[in-house]
């Protein structure tokens, strides 16, 4: 990424953000007197609602733990990203083009909107998946849920889903709410012909997880083989794209996030079904990687969550944050 942002571009994106709009992505808001509104603090585990938020002065303030700031903070808080993606994200939200300090220009409006329109294909296919896990023809994925003791809340929790049968299910979706030929191919959901001109679905038959960033948005799939006639590997996950980076994504991650930074502690477990049986447990900094070992990326990823202490400052070297790794089977 280019150079630091222009203070400018800060401020005009801090100011032209609706905070009240974005934390009610993460905070259920309740009006609190006159331009006012308050929640669950998201800071501090809390029952009765200490956490404000007042719009026309751009600010939040918890009044049980003392959090508080404005908009970039909070979902810098919150995603646990740096300050300079966080502006980033606000600002692609708002389409407004960042300027940097070397003369450099954000990631262009273009670029910007392409993503987003893989992150919208990630978000249909994986409803798609949930749903199908209710069609009659998802027997084998409900039985192999219940067999390892999973119930329809836990696969609901988790967003489990079923990939039917059939060669084109997902495409047929896709293709009918409005996904391109290319941002088809960009999915990795798809894989072609000996002539490539043909596409079809990658998911055949199998269970389904979706894989999320640290934002809580689906960027790739995991896929059990349930049948005994699917000649594939027992695990197909999506392939590298855009999105889909195995060396950096971590299982889980989206819903461990909080309490990794929290308690400074992090469980790497084998699968999905693990990192599921670990959060049912209580065991809820756990998370696994997809298809490869736990590398640098992974760690790295993992300290930023670790050494987070709230104040926004990174330390290099956590001194009390060793990422702890356990296997659990
Ligand atoms: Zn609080």
């Amino acid at each position: 990424m280019a150079g630091l942002i222009k203070r400018e571009d800060i401020d005009e994106v801090r100011s032209r953000t609706d905070i009240k709009a974005v934390i009610d992505g993460y905070v259920t808001l309740k009006s609190a007197g006159i331009g006012s509104y308050k929640g669950l603090c998201p800071f501090h585990d809390e029952r009765s609602p200490s956490f404000h938020v007042r719009p026309q002065v751009g600010s939040y303030h918890c009044f049980g733990c003392g959090e508080s700031g404005d908009v970039i903070s909070f979902v810098q808080k919150m995603d646990h990203g740096t300050f300079s993606e966080t502006v980033e994200k606000l600002a692609a939200r708002l389409g407004y083009e960042l300027h940097y300090e070397d003369g450099g220009t954000g990631p262009r409006r273009e670029d910007v909107g392409k993503r987003q329109r893989l992150l919208d294909a990630h978000k249909i296919a994986a409803e798609f998946f949930a749903a199908q896990l209710h069609t009659p023809g998802a027997q084998a994925a409900r039985d192999f849920l219940q067999e390892r003791g999973f119930d329809p809340a836990a696969a609901a929790h988790f967003g489990v889903g079923y990939a039917p049968q059939g060669w084109d299910s997902l495409l047929k979706h896709l293709t009918g709410k409005g996904v391109t030929r290319e941002e088809l191919a960009g999915t990795g959901m798809f894989s072609t012909g000996s002539d490539a001109s043909r596409f079809y679905d990658r998911f055949r038959g199998r269970l389904i997880w979706p894989i999320r960033d640290l934002a809580g948005a689906v960027i790739g799939f995991g896929a059990r083989k349930l049948y005994e006639d699917d000649q594939g590997p027992k695990y197909l996950n999506t392939p590298e794209t855009a999105l889909y980076k195995k060396s950096q994504v971590l299982y889980g991650i989206d819903l461990a996030k909080r309490t990794i930074a929290r308690d400074r502690q992090i469980v790497v477990v084998e699968g999905y079904t693990d990192v599921m049986a670990c959060h049912l447990a209580g065991i809820t900094t756990a998370v696994a990687t997809c298809g490869t070992a736990f590398g640098e990326d992974h760690v790295k990823i993992a300290r930023r969550l670790l050494s987070d202490d709230g104040t926004g400052e990174r330390s290099s070297s956590p001194s009390t944050a060793t990422p702890r790794a356990r296997r659990l089977r």
